[in-house]
């Protein structure tokens, strides 16, 4: 099962394999495909990096060519549900490229918001097979009554992790009543717990598990990094990164939509080629921030998680955590950025005396031990502030566990 051709893809899904420089699918495509041509539903548990886009889009593609040309009036025939715009602009595309060969290419549309609404229910009204959407704006254009979804035989919900953190749960009723009973359906997300897998239970009446014996992206060669730097010396430490590392195409990680704007500004000001990312922008501004640093136009992209999850850029050298990510997974999914398909990447989290505690709970959750590099110029001032002893417990009450610890350290 080492090649395309031994999964059974038809000659046009191989030529455009190839013409994207896949040299042999992935472990989820080879766990996925197999299932998915044969039209079983299946939760898989696959994370962004791993290719699991073409993984779902191959034997999609390879079903909708088998299902024969079809005559107007065209319908939607596969549902795609990702849960951000960015992802699902890149799911489109993705379902484009691997259809170029199709002696008869399916036409794919993003239906996201921050988009013209009345653009896309022009080029519904004309005939789409695939649509690739973010929740909100498909219910919005269920309500409308613009959408039929009477013809979907193909459901995917990709990132379903992800779907239910941005509320999907209580969307996926108004989904399902709006979709036929028969149809083939496939869930992907990079972790399973117990709400995810209930989610599997409403949407398929039976499916296989696919899960592959590594976890790991494509190719995971990403350096991981942690450099000792204050508050305020962060930026001035960063532009030196920049230019005495040669660090390549950026993406710095800021915890607000502030943030980012400001640090642009300032690289920006201080010459270097930088732009914003975030959920604060209009969609037309982040498809241009997101294109020009695809096209290597902008070299240094700030970011906040939300408008950075699930993106691929090709040639992402460095990721760059200006402020720690909230959670252990975030740190996963935000380093995931680079080193992937092939290519090596460099992480760097900066950290000072008050968020060392913080990367350690990350590093400890994540099973990662990142030593503490300090740069010449930009050390850290200072001691680490000692924890403020809490008040003694309240007689007659029954010691805590945090009261516990607190006299264990101050013994
Ligand atoms: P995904 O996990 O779908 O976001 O894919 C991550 C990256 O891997 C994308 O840039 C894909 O184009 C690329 N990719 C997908 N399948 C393969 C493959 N078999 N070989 C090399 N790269 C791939």
């Amino acid at each position: 099962m080492n090649s395309f051709e031994a999964l059974g893809l038809s000659a046009p899904l191989i030529k455009a394999t190839q013409a994207l420089d896949y040299e042999r699918p992935t472990h989820i495509q080879i766990a996925a495909i197999p299932h998915l041509i044969s039209g079983d539903n299946i939760a898989a548990e696959a994370k962004t990096g791993s290719g699991k886009t073409a993984a779902f889009a191959l034997p999609i593609l390879q079903k909708l060519s088998k299902l024969g040309p079809i005559s107007p009036p065209i319908h939607v025939q596969v549902l795609t549900l990702v849960p951000t715009r960015e992802l699902a602009l890149q799911v489109a595309e993705s379902f484009r490229a691997l259809a170029r060969f199709e002696a008869e290419p399916p036409p794919v549309l993003a239906v996201i918001g921050g988009a013209s609404i009345d653009e896309q229910c022009r080029t519904l009204s004309n005939g789409v097979s695939i649509v690739v959407a973010t929740p909100g704006r498909l219910i919005d254009l269920l309500e409308r009554q613009v959408l039929d979804l009477h013809h979907v035989h193909t459901l995917v919900l990709d990132e379903a992790d992800k779907l239910l953190d941005a509320g999907f749960n209580e969307e996926l009723n108004i989904l399902m009543s709006a979709l036929p009973p028969n149809r083939q359906s496939m869930l992907f997300s990079a972790t399973m717990p117990p709400r995810v897998i209930s989610i599997c239970a409403r949407v398929m009446p039976e499916y296989t598990v696919v899960r592959t014996h590594t976890s790991q992206p494509i190719v995971q060669e990403i350096k991981q990094r942690a450099i000792q730097v204050d508050k305020e010396q962060r930026r001035p430490l960063l532009q030196h990164l920049i230019k005495s590392e040669h660090l390549g195409k950026t993406l710095v990680f800021v915890a607000t939509q502030r943030a980012a704007e400001n640090l642009s500004r300032k690289l920006r000001k201080d010459g270097f080629y930088s732009t914003a990312l975030h959920g604060g922008l209009m969609q037309d501004e982040r498809n241009d921030a997101l294109k020009r640093f695809k096209n290597g136009r902008v070299k240094v992209l700030i970011a906040t998680d939300v408008a950075a999850r699930g993106i691929d850029v090709p040639g992402l050298s460095t990721v760059i955590n200006f402020d720690l990510p909230r959670s252990p997974q975030d740190y996963i999914h935000r380093i995931g950025r680079t080193g992937r398909a092939g290519e090596s990447g460099v992480a760097i989290s900066f950290v000072d005396h008050e968020t060392e505690a913080h990367l350690r709970v990350i590093e400890k959750k994540n099973q990662l031990h990142l030593g503490r590099e300090t740069k010449a110029g930009f050390e850290l001032c200072g001691e680490p502030a000692q924890k403020a002893k809490g008040p003694a417990p309240t007689k007659g009450y029954r010691k805590s566990k945090k009261d516990k610890l607190r006299e264990l350290k101050s013994d």
